[in-house]
């Protein structure tokens, strides 16, 4: 079965580095799924799940945004930050949700709103992903963010 090389990198490390059956993540107009041989691409990434299978093995990460690029057969991510599943404290995440929210509840003068905003996301996604690595594989694709709606 062909493969494709995924390389996700950030200003820390190496985040990812393998070949690859299957990467879908979270482009700016939507879900990107990319298969091997894929045409060429460059894309934004919005703050979301990148989900990578090999062998039929499934990874889930975190991403807060950044770039993708597909060349040569090759899938290239830039993140901001990115985390596997496995990795994420979700204590912390939970913390920067209540701390984005309390911001913008009270919208005071010295709160950057989209600043808050971003965070708010951030943190949902991590919380959202980190279910993954529970048993099950938490919340199927498209399902409300935790903390979402009224
Ligand atoms: P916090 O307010 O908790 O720092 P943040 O959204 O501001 O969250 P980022 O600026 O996106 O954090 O990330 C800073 C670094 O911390 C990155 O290396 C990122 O991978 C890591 N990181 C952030 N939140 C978590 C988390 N909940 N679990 C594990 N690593 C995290």
């Amino acid at each position: 079965m062909p493969t494709m090389r995924l390389e996700i990198v950030t200003a820390e490390r190496v985040v990812f580095s393998d070949d690859v059956d299957l990467v879908v993540a979270p482009g700016i107009e939507g879900e990107l799924g990319i298969l091997p041989h894929h045409a060429p691409l460059l894309t934004i990434l919005q703050p979301g799940e990148i989900r990578v299978v090999k062998a039929g093995q499934e990874q889930f990460l975190a991403v807060s945004g950044g770039f993708l690029e597909v060349l040569a057969n090759k899938v290239t991510i830039l993140a901001d930050a990115c985390e596997y599943a496995e990795e994420i404290d979700l204590e912390r995440a939970r913390r920067a949700m209540e701390r984005a929210q309390q911001a913008l509840a009270t919208r005071q003068a010295d709160v950057d709103l989209a600043q808050a905003m971003a965070a708010l996301r951030r943190a949902q996604v991590r919380i959202a992903v980190a279910r993954r690595r529970r048993a099950g594989g938490g919340p199927p694709p498209g399902a409300p963010l935790p903390g979402a709606g009224p």
